[in-house]
């Protein structure tokens, strides 16, 4: 779409207001709203912000930045406010001097792109993204309390959360967004919904609007979204497993028609990299403190840094389809991260594999989760870190991480989690009442 066909639609459909989009470090959406009428503006010069005030931005004596819009993310949005339409796009963040802001996540998520592209490839992902959806109690609290018993593609009775899921997937639509499959999932209130996949920088945007949708809509449902990876003990929790594939010259990288498997040098490389770095890029694929009560065996999240053809206990599992749709799952990520900088890590770990030639360990087709420590052992079976605690030790000393994040979002990140786990480990929790009370 051109500025013209922009400016054109937002007169056609009497739109008021644009708003700028932006992420912050820990993917929280932000947003400015400015007039129709200042659109010009912001296209030409950029729309002047106070970085100081955004999580992992800049600090109070060089806070100006200026976000410019990306044309081709415009989107009406599918609501309206005090009954006018408003349009939002998805912004890049520049300094005052013009150039890019290095502290803004989707700027690296676009130098990965860069890089992939320098080495021949054009990357795409797709994104299982799986949340709970919970009631509100009469203030609008979010509650913690189960609204089903569905279980796997259960069809429930046409309820409240199934008319929102239908409801989404149309708002979705209508911004672009093709919505594959929405389904319940395992556990009670759970739920997924898959999306069309597309190159990573257009996926992690969608991944990011997807999520804003399906909480906005929820609302309306009087119902809460929650992406929460682990919101009850006890039951499955909820995913962001992560399809990606590579294409050279349109065709697809991951396939090779000669090998015994279809699966080429170059994706046993891009597997062999992504597992050597899992430990590394944990903190990011799985960033809060309840990320790591998901990681756990038994309840189909991954635990053990292994590939496998198959196995759902693996941390990377190759689907079964072949040719074009040739790709790998990698099923650690959960949908707290920031889509930006998960895509960016975990690519970049591909690439690295691929440009040093890494060789990934055999894949394993047992269910690692009843293999006992001995025989993991003997297979070299490592582990992903155990706590945000562990992951932070791993990123801490990882060169990768630090080159694919920069400078500015490395430190902040490791700051602002440092302070996070800090805050959780000296807090008394439910559990410990339970437990230690008698003591
Ligand atoms: N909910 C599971 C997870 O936490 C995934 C279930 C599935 O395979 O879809 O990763
Ligand atoms: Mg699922
Ligand atoms: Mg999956």
């Amino acid at each position: 779409m051109e500025y013209k066909d922009v400016v054109e639609m937002i007169r056609k459909e009497d739109i008021q207001f644009i708003r700028l989009q932006f992420s912050d470090i820990s993917g929280n959406i932000k947003n400015v709203e400015i007039p129709s009428q200042e659109l010009e503006k912001a296209f030409e010069k950029g729309i002047m912000f106070d970085g100081s005030s955004i999580e992992g931005f800049v600090r109070i004596e060089e806070s100006d930045m200026y976000l410019k819009p990306d044309i081709s993310t415009f989107a009406i949005l599918p609501w309206t406010t005090n009954g006018s339409k408003s349009a939002r796009f998805i912004c890049d963040v520049y300094k005052p001097d013009g150039t890019p802001f290095d502290g803004d996540p989707r700027y690296r998520l676009k130098l990965i792109v860069e890089k992939a592209r320098k080495m021949g490839f054009e990357a795409f992902a797709g994104p299982e993204i799986e949340f709970f959806v919970l009631p509100r109690d009469e203030k609008g609290f979010p509650q913690p309390t189960l609204l089903d018993f569905g279980s796997y593609f259960d069809l429930l009775p046409l309820d409240e959360v199934e008319s929102l899921r239908s409801e989404v997937a149309v708002a979705l639509k209508s911004m672009g967004i093709d919505v594959e499959a929405s389904h319940h999932e395992v556990a009670p209130s759970q739920h997924e919904v898959d999306f069309r996949y597309g190159d990573l920088l257009k996926t992690a945007d969608n991944t990011q609007t997807v999520k804003l949708v399906l909480k906005t809509i929820a609302i309306k449902h009087n119902l809460h979204v929650t992406f929460m990876p682990k919101p009850f003990f006890g039951i499955n929790g909820s995913g962001m497993h992560t399809h990606l594939s590579l294409f050279k010259n349109g065709e697809n990288a991951f396939y090779d028609q000669d090998s015994s498997d279809g699966l080429s040098k170059t994706l046993h490389h891009f597997v062999g990299g992504i597992l050597k770095y899992a430990k590394e890029i944990t903190a990011i694929t799985n960033p809060i403190v309840n990320s790591y009560k998901r990681l756990v065996p038994g309840y189909e999240a991954p635990v053990n840094i292994a590939w496998s053809k198959a196995n759902r206990s693996a941390l990377i599992r190759i689907p079964a389809a072949r040719k074009n749709s040739t790709r790998i799952e990698y099923r650690s990520p959960d949908p707290s991260c920031n889509a930006y900088l998960a895509f960016a890590v975990i690519v970049g770990a591909g690439l690295e594999g691929i440009e040093k030639k890494i060789e990934p360990p055999l894949p394993i087709e047992e269910n690692i989760y009843a293999m006992s420590e001995e025989k993991r052992a003997e297979f070299k079976i490592d582990s992903l870190p155990g706590s945000l605690k562990e992951a932070l030790e791993e990123m801490k000393n990882s060169e990768l991480v630090k080159e694919i994040l920069g400078d500015h979002i490395f430190k902040k990140f490791v700051e602002l989690k440092r302070r996070e786990w800090r805050d959780f480990s000296i807090t008394v929790t439910d559990w410990e009442i339970r437990n230690y009370l008698r003591v």
